[in-house]
């Protein structure tokens, strides 16, 4: 499938944003507060945000949680019942643009929007193409038991397992390894 650079951007924008979801109890927030959130949209380049402010922060955390059940969604039918609910909930306008040189592409935000209804258009549209594309399964959370991020599985035989292979697919591969070596030894 083609992935534009906003695609692309996108993606990776949700990923972060689904990733910065305390696991349980005891890890903290990675959206902590307003600054956290400023630095957040800095990294991601989202653009036309203006002054942040707390309600901006919990209207992100709250479609945070949302998206991180696209990535938790068994099939696509789904998936694209929780795509529908977030881009209708954040109202697009969609339009051609080919700002910073970038070849024309559509961005989805409605102008003005705030940042969480920016994410939701146009990271939820991103993963609406997946779902068109019939590569929902794409959309992958980590299998590593106390990791469980979310990533976007871009390998051409859909066979990444772990969020991040060097540390999560080796760990396991360690922690096997050492079980079949005690097995071997007892
Ligand atoms: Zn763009
Ligand atoms: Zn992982």
């Amino acid at each position: 499938m083609l992935i534009t650079h906003d695609t692309r951007c996108a993606l990776d924008t949700v990923v972060d944003l689904v990733n910065t979801a305390p696991e349980d109890d005891a890890t903290p927030d990675g959206l902590p507060d307003v600054a956290a959130l400023e630095v957040f949209v800095q990294k991601h380049e989202v653009s036309e945000v203006g002054v942040l402010t707390e309600l901006d922060l919990a209207a992100v955390r709250k479609i945070r949680g949302r998206f991180a059940a696209v990535f938790a969604a068994p099939d696509a039918r789904s998936a694209a019942g929780l795509i529908n609910e977030l881009i209708a909930a954040a109202g697009t306008t969609p339009r051609l643009t080919d700002h910073d040189g970038y070849d024309w592409h559509v961005h989805y935000f409605a102008p003005g929007a705030s940042v969480a209804d920016h994410l939701a258009a146009d990271c939820g549209m991103a993963l609406a193409f997946f779902v068109v594309a019939g590569e929902q399964e794409r959309l992958r959370r980590c299998e590593a038991p106390d990791c469980r991020h979310a990533f976007v599985d871009l390998s051409r035989n859909r066979s990444r397992r772990y969020c991040d292979s060097r540390t999560c697919g080796n760990r396991l591969h360690v922690a096997a390894y050492r079980a079949r070596r005690k097995e071997a030894a007892g």
